[in-house]
């Protein structure tokens, strides 16, 4: 008798289901609208050349050994200047903690965990729909969640009114889940004003804020742009927390490099809080991974790298908001008499189509082309040579 033989299977990650169908396809033109990273306009994988350039300056260098606990100094100083701004006052006032972490998902992980311990009964709020991780995340610190919502089917767009109205019934103490910008997967983010009112009625509330911030400078193309809620609820007087990760802003996916900052009321609770970050972080993974740290110091210290990296993400969101306009054009050329509108007012990686899932698969059997069952479109995945037979397709399966 084995010792696992009790040990169910997990239920697959929806996402890695669409890959392997993907992959197992033969037609040729077949298409992937499934992954959540780059592509450029031949569907490859993109290494940034100021990523080139950092790696070829740090070549040689000592960096073999173990970083601290809390990571790379220097990487998580320049971080939290990328979010909160580099004339931030909470950073000249030392009340920012912050430790680096194992990407996106690896902040968001520290702050479960430090919600359980020291924000007692604290429930975390999230989006309807979220990205699906989030749910997990939560629940593997044991930390109740509360859903909000956030998204209204018929405009395809923000359900600020049910957003507000949700986000009023929670307790005071209670933390809220805001993806910064290029909400995953709708792509739909609220306006200034909507981010105005979200931060009033927060701070009336005392819910405190948690950007989970993936995506900044991939949406709009500019990296303050796309930190402009985040410092709209620094101007209100919020203490926040903030999940940075720079897998798509700067293509180190798989370098898992990112940072977990808390905004604290002084220089003495910064200590603490940074101090109880790290003995969280300890008995996890002891110390975060050095290399893309590295890189990522090499590109925000130094002003040239950093003027060309703010080009390259900028070209990033460009080829992206290209092929918005492009597979709406096609579609509305085609006659079709649906509205496509959401297609260009949606924003970052992601366009949430609005088709069934019964199209969805209509598309896959049909048409080799893929995406996750929920209609969203990975728009890193449309090309200009195959977003005519993407438009085609579209319109076969919705008239
Ligand atoms: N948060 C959101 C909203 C995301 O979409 C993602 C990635 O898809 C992440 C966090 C985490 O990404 P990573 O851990 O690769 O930085």
């Amino acid at each position: 008798h084995s010792w696992f033989a009790d040990v169910p299977t997990a239920p697959k990650d929806p996402i890695l289901g669409i890959t392997e169908a993907y992959l197992a396809n033969t037609r040729p033109d077949k298409i992937n609208l499934g992954v959540g990273a780059y592509r450029d306009d031949d569907s490859k994988p993109v290494v940034l050349n100021v990523v080139r350039e950092a790696e070829s300056r740090i070549a040689g260098a000592n960096f073999m050994e173990y970083l601290p606990i809390g990571g790379l100094k220097a990487f998580n100083d320049l971080s939290v200047k990328l979010a909160f701004g580099e004339d931030a006052e909470c950073i000249k006032e030392g009340r920012v903690a912050a430790v680096q972490s194992l990407s996106g998902t690896g902040s968001c992980r520290l702050m479960a965990e430090f919600m359980a311990r020291y924000m007692p009964g604290a429930k975390i709020w999230i989006p309807k729909p979220t990205w699906s991780n989030h749910h997990n995340i939560w629940k593997d610190a044991g930390v109740k969640e509360a859903i909000y919502k956030y998204y209204k089917p018929e405009t395809r767009g923000l359900d600020q009114e049910g957003l507000l109205e949700d986000l009023s019934t929670a307790q005071p103490g209670d933390v809220v889940l805001l993806h910064a910008c290029a909400h995953n997967p709708t792509g739909v983010d609220p306006t200034v004003e909507q981010w105005q009112e979200i931060s009033t009625l927060m701070k009336e509330k005392k819910l405190f804020p948690f950007f989970d911030m993936a995506y900044q400078g991939f949406a709009s193309g500019d990296c303050t742009r796309d930190a402009q809620a985040i410092r709209t609820f620094l101007k209100d007087g919020h203490q926040l927390g903030c999940s940075q990760s720079y897998a798509k802003n700067m293509g180190l996916y798989g370098q898992r490099t990112g940072c977990f900052s808390l905004i604290t009321a002084s220089a003495q609770e910064t200590t603490s809080v940074e101090s109880q970050m790290k003995a969280i972080a300890r008995p996890m993974y002891s110390n975060p991974p050095l290399h893309g740290a590295l890189l990522v110091k090499e590109i925000l210290g130094d002003a040239a790298l950093k003027q060309q990296w703010y080009e390259e993400v900028k070209g990033m969101a460009d080829r992206i908001i290209t092929m918005r306009a492009l597979l709406r054009k096609n579609l509305e050329a085609l006659g079709s008499p649906l509205p496509w509108k959401h297609i260009t007012e949606q924003i970052g990686m992601f366009c949430f189509s609005g088709i069934s899932p019964e199209q969805v698969d209509r598309l896959a059997q049909e048409h080799a082309i893929f995406m996750t069952r929920n209609g969203r479109i990975s728009m890193a995945g449309v090309t200009t040579k195959n977003v005519d037979r993407l438009a085609e397709a579209l319109h076969q399966v919705t008239t």
